[in-house]
């Protein structure tokens, strides 16, 4: 964690017209939790993408992830003009570590590495410590998939955004949900890409485009390194649940949300070996590349066409389009 801490202001001090960094809350241990913020400055108001990364302790290749993410779009934006346009219209969020207690912790010994929880102590007469932050959030919190024994892994919390961490997330992004066109969170391990709703009982408005898109990402993951992802609900390919980021996310109005979980099938599990980080990084880059790019095209290539439109109206009413050839 001083590691990554230690690179997030290096950035800063590297790009400083590009990368700031946002405390955006404090965890059980009293750590601010922070995100990179990463866009150019172009004076307009611009749409944004969220990512974050280690709200699971034990799931060590999602903030190597989101480390990747960040140094591949800073190499890129000055070399790759689709990059550059995405980071004159988007400011990119990213938190590569937001359960930080917990990361910490399962760094200590080998008897704490498979941790999962935050570090928050228990209900009264409960001797057990930690909460689920991913069954936190309100969204048909404590429904599926949770338990309320606190020494469950999956203990869901006293009540919705019980957790700092989880009343982070859901003070940051809430306060300007509309500005958010996409939220990825990454996890390990199923090669899974999962979208709304984890509650069996419920379907996003919008489900065959988050299908489509989400099929269109595993296709570019695959393209990496030859690895099959699968798409879908928690429920139709992992297991139902209840209260995660990802269905909050999309409760609140954020039309693209997705749960990456990442390499690998469950030979070492959440144990990846080093080796394996890398080319991991490499093709959930390109799956959330293409999430991120298909967005965008859809907001302000939209707006474009829309502009043209309107353009190409006036200049029919005026009749200057007779010298205009169509191509
Ligand atoms: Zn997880």
């Amino acid at each position: 964690m001083p590691e990554i801490t230690n690179w997030m202001a290096q950035l800063v001090k590297e790009h400083p017209d590009v990368v700031s960094i946002l405390n955006y809350g404090q965890t059980y241990e009293n750590r601010n939790i922070s995100l990179l913020k990463i866009g150019l400055n172009t004076g307009e108001k611009k749409k944004a993408v969220w990512m974050d990364c280690g709200i699971h302790a034990r799931e060590w290749i999602a903030p190597a992830f989101c480390q990747y993410f960040v140094a591949q779009i800073l190499q890129t934006y000055k070399i790759d003009p689709k990059m550059e346009e995405m980071m004159k219209n988007i400011d990119f969020y990213v938190t590569p570590v937001l359960n930080m207690d917990g990361y910490i912790h399962s760094w200590k010994n080998s008897s704490t590495r498979l941790w999962r929880k935050n570090m928050s102590p228990g209900p009264s007469g409960c001797d057990c410590y930690g909460t689920d932050l991913n069954r936190n959030f309100d969204a048909n919190w404590g429904s599926i998939g949770v338990s309320y024994n606190c020494c469950s892994s999956i203990f869901c919390g006293h009540k919705a955004v019980s957790e700092p961490e989880t009343q982070a997330v859901t003070d940051f992004v809430g306060r300007q949900k509309d500005d958010f066109l996409c939220f990825l969170t990454i996890h390990s391990y199923g090669q899974l890409l999962l979208l709304p709703y984890g509650h069996p009982n419920f379907t996003a408005s919008n489900y065959d485009e988050l299908m489509k898109v989400g099929l269109a990402a595993a296709q570019e993951i695959w393209k990496a390194h030859g690895k099959n992802y699968t798409v879908g609900t928690s429920p139709n390919v992992l297991y139902p649940n209840s209260g995660s980021s990802r269905d909050w996310a999309r409760l609140q109005g954020i039309p693209f949300s997705y749960t990456f979980e990442l390499r690998d099938n469950g030979t070492f599990g959440f144990e990846l070996p080093e080796d394996q980080i890398q080319p991991t990084c490499e093709e959930a880059y390109r799956g959330a590349l293409y999430i991120i790019t298909y967005v965008h095209d859809k907001t302000f290539n939209g707006a474009v066409a829309t502009a043209a439109a309107t353009l190409w109206t006036m200049l029919l009413a005026t009749g200057v389009t007779s010298s205009i050839t169509l191509m």
